[in-house]
């Protein structure tokens, strides 16, 4: 906490003491708060080549950019430091020149969630409080549950009913109190809001709670780093509540204004077509309208985003834009992805992939700019939606009858055996 400022409303723009608050005070629960640092202090004490003296291969390595206390107990579990990958087939797929790959699915629990968790287990931590809670459509909630049990911390999770089994199997063997609710995000988020009121339970709902997006930046600031400081083009990031992709975004402003990068990338910000309210907003210039979501994309499928204000803004400030795409375009992008580059992305992780490739067919990116697509979680939380991606395994008897054939279909056979 040595550099935290403040806490600043994104709505109203009054600015609060660094303390307990989870959102403005005169704005209430729409008031969006946003850490603020003295960054001449930290340009004094980080520089690039201090960072790059650093062992510490986590998102740990930025701690004078993150709301936690020098002495801070961190979680056991790793976070962050995912690796970044050229994926040069799939670039030529997705018509650009250069395209990156952030595989962010490589987290302890499989997303980029863990890095919000992180911050979520060390601030409840800090506060001396024993119960975490959270909401969330799923790798929210699976991160919350193994940072807590890393932590020694007990959770409470209330995850809508579509979230995946995988997730919700990961919840369990976290073991965290898991409620399943029969209804939306919004609904399970409300709930979790009223108990953590009247419990007192930290509360690790990202959307709301101004630290944990800060834990977010950090994947962009370890893509700075990954790149030597030379950005790309774009960052192609999906968004669901808007907290990654403002995170990122604040992450390039603080890497510009520290000196690190000479440019910033601009934001293209991807929604799925059925839960798109921030791409609305985005393209109207009017307040978020909420809408019912509907996609496959579980992880992005919000319909009343928290973050809409933060997350647009970002987006304007980039020099950005905001692109919509179908449930199978998504479905079609876990499949070209995994193909293309061995990255096996959830549906919300391809929907950044699959945007990127519209994007380019719209001429909203260049087919000679350079871009990274952050994979948001990994494939094997959600090997349903995956499976009506692909095709079937060829059934084969144990005496392997028919097999010449099928693999002449498949083009297999190179050359004939003598
Ligand atoms: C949460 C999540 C997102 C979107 O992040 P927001 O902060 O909600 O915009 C994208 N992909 C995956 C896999 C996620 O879990």
């Amino acid at each position: 906490m040595n550099f935290v400022q403040g806490l600043h409303c994104v709505f109203c723009d009054a600015i609060f003491p660094a303390r307990a608050l989870y959102t403005c005070p005169r704005c209430g629960i729409t008031g969006i708060l946003d850490v603020e640092y003295d960054y001449a202090g930290i340009a004094r004490s980080l520089t690039r080549r201090r960072l790059a003296g650093r062992a510490d291969r986590s998102q740990w390595r930025y701690r004078e950019l993150l709301p936690i206390r020098e002495d801070a107990v961190l979680p056991a579990l790793p976070v962050g430091w995912t690796p970044l990958m050229p994926a040069a087939s799939l670039a030529r797929h997705v018509g650009v020149g250069t395209l990156f790959l952030k595989d962010d699915g490589r987290n302890a629990t499989g997303s980029l969630k863990d890095r919000a968790s992180a911050i979520g287990v060390v601030k409840a931590r800090e506060k001396r409080q024993r119960i975490i809670a959270c909401a969330s459509t799923g790798n929210a909630a699976s991160s919350c549950a193994g940072m807590a049990a890393s932590m020694g911390l007990r959770s409470v999770i209330f995850v809508p009913e579509r979230a995946p089994e995988a997730k919700v199997t990961q919840l369990l063997i976290f073991g965290a109190t898991v409620f399943r609710v029969r209804g939306s995000y919004e609904q399970a988020f409300q709930l979790c809001q009223q108990a953590c009121e009247r419990w007192g339970w930290y509360n690790r709902n990202s959307a709301i709670n101004p630290y944990l997006v800060e834990g977010k930046k950090t994947v962009a600031l370890e893509i700075g780093e990954q790149l030597e400081w030379q950005p790309t083009d774009w960052m192609a990031v999906s968004v669901g509540d808007g907290c990654t992709i403002a995170a990122v975004w604040k992450a390039f402003r603080e890497m510009k204004s520290l000196g690190w990068i000479a440019r910033t990338p601009r934001m293209l910000g991807v929604q799925a077509e059925g839960a798109a309210p921030i791409t609305t907003a985005f393209r109207s210039g009017a307040p978020l309208v909420p809408i019912e979501p509907q996609t496959i994309a579980d992880s992005i499928a919000v319909g009343v985003p928290r973050n809409w204000k933060k997350a647009v803004l970002a987006i304007q400030e980039s020099g950005g834009a905001m692109i919509n795409v179908s449930d199978d375009e998504i479905l079609g992008a876990i499949r070209y992805t995994g193909r293309l580059s061995g990255v096996f992305a959830e549906p919300a992780a391809a929907t950044a992939v699959a945007g990127l490739r519209r994007a380019v067919g719209e001429r909203t990116v260049g087919r000679k700019e350079s871009a990274v697509a952050v994979i948001t979680g990994s494939g094997l939380k959600d090997i349903q939606s995956a499976r009506t991606a692909v095709g079937k395994p060829f059934d084969l008897s144990p005496d392997g009858a028919g097999l010449d054939d099928i693999l002449k279909g498949q083009n297999l056979i190179v050359r004939t055996a003598s």
